[in-house]
């Protein structure tokens, strides 16, 4: 089977799905390469290193869908809500699509994509179970997007990040905030440890608690209880807008003792809750940045803009999108081996193996023979079940 990686086409998007060092174990589980000429260079893996390790290299983008058997993409149509479009007349039917397909972003394009009767998987469906830990591409890609966004806030910071004692007199460390611990918040935890700032943070699911502590964090801990904290996949349930009410106005003291507040806190599916109003900015003090790692899901705070950085009552707000795009060797090593270890599950003998008795094929199959056959998202959009 053919494996086509095309260049990413989201603009500004640096990834690329699959890089050299995977080449070897999708050789020898018996699958040919063949990649879109210049589609890893600016992630740092330029044509020849492909080459050295068996793929063929195609100067042109629809040659690549025109080939491949299996299509491996960072952002599909879907996920690429900009550019994405252009991709769907070069599907075939049956030709295997993966990548991050942004499943519960809109029905029309579901619909579209499953109308040309691909087979599209979408990584972010991806049970978090052990055995599916190593598939985890929302994990790995939420890692480097924690560690980036302390980067991007302590770039933004007017002041140093660790304690300094010099002979031109001492400088306290810097006071960070991380709101929302799940994958991106405990990475930007570590990291801005590691850049010896003190910390704290906060989770609605109490479970994160431990986990904070052991990264030398302090938990902060709100008098309020939310119910059903944690869904049975370790997601965080929404909670009613009473909640996020008492939630912000506990919050507040605790964002305006910190000179750097990042926040992730987001639920499946749903709009982000603004955990951090306006009023709570103008408290912090002048200089401080907020970067919000939800502003593509909505963002936690008021004054949040997608892809924008906005300067408000002295406070620099940062909403980055694809942040993980902004470290792309690693964030490409990282995909290209989640996406590595799910095609060697998925094609056994160069077949796909369509066993919907896996949760692994199962939860992330979306569209199948011109439909969209995932009962999660046609739950979500109200589609009628399909028959067993
Ligand atoms: P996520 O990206 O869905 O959400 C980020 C964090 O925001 C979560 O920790 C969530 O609890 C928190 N949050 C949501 N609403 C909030 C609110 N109102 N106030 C404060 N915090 C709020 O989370 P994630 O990074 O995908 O991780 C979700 C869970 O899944 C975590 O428990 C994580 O450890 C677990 N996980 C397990 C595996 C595995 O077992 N293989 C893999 C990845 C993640």
């Amino acid at each position: 089977m053919i494996i086509g990686v095309p260049k990413e086409s989201y603009p500004g998007e640096r990834r690329v799905a699959l890089v050299p060092a995977v080449l070897p174990t999708l050789t020898k589980a018996g699958f040919e390469v063949h990649i879109q000429s210049g589609a890893g260079i600016e992630a740092g893996y330029p044509d020849s290193q492909y080459s050295e390790k068996g793929a063929k290299i195609v100067a042109d983008r629809t040659a690549v869908f025109a080939v491949a058997d299996i299509l491996a993409q960072v952002l599909c149509y879907g996920a690429n809500d900009i550019t994405g479009k252009q991709d769907v007349p070069l599907y075939r039917r049956d030709q295997i699509l993966v990548g991050f397909l942004r499943p519960f972003g809109a029905p029309d394009v579901a619909q579209e994509i499953s109308r040309t009767g691909v087979t599209a998987f979408s990584v972010e469906l991806m049970p978090r179970t052990t055995r599916a830990q190593s598939m985890d591409a929302l994990s790995s890609m939420a890692t480097v997007a924690g560690y980036k966004a302390v980067l991007v806030a302590a770039d933004s910071h007017p002041r140093i990040f660790p304690m300094l004692t010099t002979a031109a007199g001492t400088v306290t460390p810097a006071r960070v905030f991380v709101i929302g611990c799940g994958v991106a918040g405990l990475q930007a935890i570590a990291t801005a440890r590691r850049l010896g700032a003190v910390i704290s943070a906060y989770d609605v699911r109490p479970a994160a608690k431990e986990q904070v502590q052991s990264l030398g964090g302090r938990f902060i801990e709100l008098p309020i209880e939310a119910k059903d904290a944690q869904d049975a996949r370790g997601y965080a349930r929404a909670q009613d807008e009473d909640f996020y009410r008492r939630q912000r106005e506990l919050l507040g003291k605790t964002v305006q003792e910190n000179d750097v507040v990042i926040t992730t806190a987001v639920i499946p599916g749903k709009k982000a809750p603004i955990l951090v109003t306006e009023e709570m900015v103008k408290g912090m003090a002048p200089g401080s940045v907020i970067v919000d790692l939800a502003a593509e899901r909505g963002g936690n705070c008021d004054i949040t803009e997608a892809g924008k950085t906005v300067v408000k009552h002295g406070v620099t707000v940062i909403g980055p999108i694809n942040p993980a795009s902004g470290v792309p060797y690693h964030a490409s090593m990282m995909y290209a081996r989640n996406i590595t270890s799910f095609l060697t599950h998925l094609i056994k003998d160069q077949k796909l193996n369509l066993n919907l008795e896996d949760e692994i094929v199962r939860e992330t199959l979306v569209a199948r023979g011109g439909e969209i056959v995932n009962a999660r998202v046609r739950e979500f959009f109200t589609l009628p079940a399909l028959a067993k």
